[in-house]
């Protein structure tokens, strides 16, 4: 029987990891405090996710953190139906976004869309950013606009 998808929890705790680095704890920080931030170059204001050390656009170093307003649409997206995890097997079918933001070009953000079912989802389609928080991590996902 199929596992009920939540919108409090899109997918289980169990396949939920997040390993932040030097580069990403920042990220994920603001994350947990329900702020989605970007980042871009200090220098030439390129936007770059996930999060790096240096500019692919102009070689620079120097980086800074850019929070979006949330609302996004989505670029592209798809149904998995076969679970190559043991743990996913009660909640497939399930959905993988990509979602693009006006305050963050260049940004694709690749999350669930926790309210949608396949026949909802459409390229360009308006959709916010909610935050699912688990024991020991917060995700950004999205919900319809
Ligand atoms: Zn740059």
């Amino acid at each position: 029987m199929a596992a009920t998808i939540s919108q409090e929890q899109y997918l289980p705790e169990s396949i939920v990891a997040t390993f932040p680095d030097q580069y990403t704890k920042e990220y994920w920080d603001r994350v947990s405090r329900g702020e989605l931030a970007f980042q871009r170059c200090a220098q030439c204001k390129t936007f770059r996710h996930p999060p790096g050390p240096m500019c692919p656009n102009c070689a620079s170093f120097e980086s800074e953190w850019h929070t979006v307003e949330g609302k996004g649409t989505i670029y592209s997206w798809e149904i998995v139906t076969l679970a190559l995890n043991d743990a996913l097997a009660d909640y497939v079918p399930f959905n993988i976004v990509l979602v693009e933001f006006p305050d963050a070009p260049g940004v694709r953000l690749v999350t669930n869309c926790i309210d949608s079912a396949k026949e909802d989802l459409s390229i360009g389609m308006p959709v916010e950013v909610v935050y699912q928080k688990y024991s020991k991590v917060t995700l950004p996902r999205v919900k319809k606009a």
